[in-house]
């Protein structure tokens, strides 16, 4: 059976279709959001449905999902929400579109690309892009808006899709950091490096970032086989050893980034090997099951807060922000 998954994971990689690298792809988000749904105690998954059926987009989440029960529904099509709307035409890139009519609830209509990372140098000749991207910022600012009991309902159902969204986003090593040429230019988190990928036989051609995107499965992974894949990855993967904070979930991801995200050697177009392959494809599974357990105990101690009377506690932090810097276990 374990052989069988094992090569099923490594099909379905065959099997992706061509499509601008973004963050885990969806396979990566619904496999983190699953774990994640799977963990949440019953007061929980209540109150992240109700939250969740405010949001403009639950019916048609319910339409794409097909699923059974609309709160999971909600649930798995909401975390790769943020990634959704970089092709939905409601929606606008700042300094590039016109602002598009606002929904009613959202605050604005910007896709907030630099959301989705943040570029830190993995190499002292680094120096900061002009956009160095927020997602340690947005994390903390999305968590704060769950806890606090002055947002409004619309407000929290707008932050929790992305919060869903982000959490994963984190343990992606290379949305953590970029390596920086001579000439001090940065390559985005692997995007600016192209790769050679046998694994991938139908498009072998891509680049770094998109290599790491793509690791957790097919962007189309639903139903009875994300249950399959989550079943494996779980009975694989205990929770990890520190529930942490965003700061500690993107400094392992620096770390793996420095260590084991790039192939070894000076080619300027790398071919992936055996090896690398299969070690970095054990960094991919464990970093989407560990950030659906982390997702899940932030959103049991963010949503807890729903309970206390209001007045309370609005101004306390979710986490707190500085932590001890702990290292990633080897895989
Ligand atoms: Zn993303």
């Amino acid at each position: 059976m374990l052989r069988l998954l094992q090569r099923f994971f490594r099909l379905t990689l065959l099997l992706l279709i061509a499509s601008p690298a973004f963050a885990w792809n969806a396979a990566g988000h619904r496999i983190s959001a699953m774990i994640a749904w799977e963990q949440l105690d019953a007061d929980t998954r209540a109150a992240v449905t109700t939250l969740l059926h405010q949001h403009p987009d639950f019916d048609r989440w319910q339409t794409r999902g097909k699923g059974v029960d609309q709160g999971l529904t909600a649930f798995l099509e909401a975390s790769t929400w943020p990634d959704d709307i970089r092709k939905d035409q409601r929606f606008y890139t700042a300094g590039v579109e016109e602002p598009t009519p606002t929904l009613p609830g959202f605050p604005d209509m910007e896709r907030r690309l630099d959301w989705h990372y943040v570029d830190h140098p993995l190499n002292p000749a680094g120096n900061l892009q002009s956009s160095p991207g927020k997602i340690d910022r947005q994390l903390e600012v999305l968590a704060q808006t769950l806890w606090s009991r002055k947002a409004t309902p619309s407000e929290q159902a707008y932050a929790l899709p992305w919060l869903i969204h982000l959490v994963a986003d984190a343990h992606q090593p290379l949305h953590a950091a970029s390596r920086y040429g001579r000439d001090g230019r940065s390559d985005n988190g692997g995007n600016a490096l192209a790769i050679i990928n046998p694994y991938n036989t139908r498009h072998p051609s891509m680049n770094l970032h998109r290599y790491w995107d793509d690791l957790p499965g097919p962007p189309w992974l639903r139903t009875s086989r994300l249950e399959s894949a989550v079943k494996w990855l779980t009975e694989r993967h205990p929770p990890p050893a520190s529930a942490g904070t965003p700061t500690l979930w993107l400094d392992e991801s620096w770390q793996i980034a420095r260590e084991r995200a790039y192939p070894p050697g000076e080619e300027s177009v790398p071919t992936i090997s055996a090896a690398f392959h299969e070690r970095a494809l054990e960094i991919a599974n464990r970093r989407v099951t560990a950030a659906g357990y982390r997702l899940a105990g932030l959103l049991q101690h963010l949503l807890r807060g729903a309970k206390k009377p209001r007045g309370t506690g609005t101004n306390d932090p979710p986490a707190p922000r500085n932590v001890p810097r702990e290292t990633e276990s080897s895989p």
